[in-house]
């Protein structure tokens, strides 16, 4: 693409500005097929296996909604099916599936895959990282997609941004959290880096089948859990066996949702079909991320106006010393992992960076 200066730029700006605007989604193939008759009429039968449950609220229901727009877009010559979590493989069989052509195509989180590539942590939610909006800047305009893209290179995999949480919650807790004090002994459901935090607090971190969140709580086999946010949360019922509501969610600001393709079926696609992937990947990033934050809002204030449950902030010091614990957990991964290092390093330099214009641009604005 041509360097815009302010010459160039008032030149786009009278012929279209639509180009200017960047008509063209970044990755997309810049090269438009000439003819329409060049486009082969050959037609494409895949599968999709994700990591969520099937039809799942929100994050499964885009899935299918994915897979119906690049039928309608393709015109029938790229049919998707979809299989949920345990239909085809588990869930957690995501990535391997898809690494090895039993599903062209796969729906998840990267933080999922970190047994297997400690770095696809940094693709994922990362405890006091970037927010969703921020974090899709770092992977489209900030180097971050051309690393996962590296990364997953060496499993086959082609990775695109596909969705997006938003801003979790910190979790139900039926005691209350005065200080740092009250995590130790805490048994909590909270996986990933935020469980190894919560673990280094003087916690223990419960990995439980989502399926039995509910009775475990209620029960007392474990005393908080965190899951997503307000409308998925209400959804689970936790709202009825749990007193408080604690914020933010310190360990998942924003967590990126994953679509992977397997490379050598991607690469045998003709590119209108490429194009029409990485576009409709795009819109469910957009869309879901919209509807996560319409739904949460309107959860948020169910929640609190039925009156049952506290939202609560977690205190500072707490916060700060989940903090401190946190950068330890990130040196130590990082220093054992080269790809980490390198990952970690462009994250962290955008984060700073684009904190820095989110002080000045969003923060005194709200
Ligand atoms: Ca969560």
């Amino acid at each position: 693409m041509k360097k815009l200066n302010r010459k160039t730029f008032l030149k786009a700006a009278a012929i279209s500005t639509v180009a200017v605007a960047g008509g063209i989604l970044p990755g997309c193939s810049t090269e438009v097929n000439k003819s329409a008759a060049i486009i082969s009429n050959k037609k494409y039968e895949w599968k999709m296996v994700t990591t969520w449950p099937p039809h799942f609220p929100i994050l499964g229901e885009y899935v299918d909604k994915f897979a119906k727009w690049v039928e309608s877009m393709s015109q029938g010559r790229l049919k998707i099916h979809v299989y949920g979590g345990n239909e085809l493989v588990p869930p957690l069989e995501t990535f391997d599936a898809v690494s090895s052509g039993v599903a062209e195509m796969g729906h998840g989180a990267a933080y999922y895959w970190a047994g297997k590539a400690p770095a696809a942590q940094f693709f994922g939610s990362v405890p006091f990282g970037m927010n969703a909006v921020q974090v899709n800047a770092w992977f489209n305009y900030g180097g971050g997609l051309k690393l996962w893209r590296e990364l997953y290179s060496r499993f086959g995999l082609i990775p695109f941004p596909c969705g997006n949480t938003g801003g979790q919650m910190g979790g139900w807790f039926n005691k209350k959290i005065n200080s740092i004090k009250d995590i130790k002994g805490l048994k909590m459901r909270i996986p990933g880096l935020g469980g190894k935090v919560f673990t280094r607090a003087g916690g223990s971190a419960i990995l439980a089948p989502v399926g039995e969140l509910y009775t475990d709580l209620d029960r007392g086999v474990i005393d908080a859990l965190e899951w997503i946010g307000p409308y998925h949360d209400y959804l689970m019922g936790f709202n009825k066996i749990a007193k408080y509501y604690y914020y933010p969610g310190w360990h998942e600001p924003g967590s990126p949702i994953e679509l992977i393709v397997n490379k050598k079926a991607f690469d045998g696609l003709p590119n209108d079909l490429k194009d029409i992937i990485r576009v409709a990947a795009g819109q469910v990033t957009i869309l879901m991320l919209s509807e996560f934050e319409a739904k949460n809002t309107e959860y948020y204030y169910k929640i609190l106006n039925e009156g049952k449950v506290k939202y609560l902030p977690f205190p500072n010091d707490v916060l700060s010393t989940f903090k401190k614990l946190n950068d330890e957990v990130l040196n130590e991964i990082t220093s054992k992992d080269a790809m980490s290092n390198k990952v970690y390093a462009s994250y962290k330099k955008f984060h700073k960076n684009i904190s820095g214009w989110f002080n000045i641009a969003e923060r005194n604005y709200s």
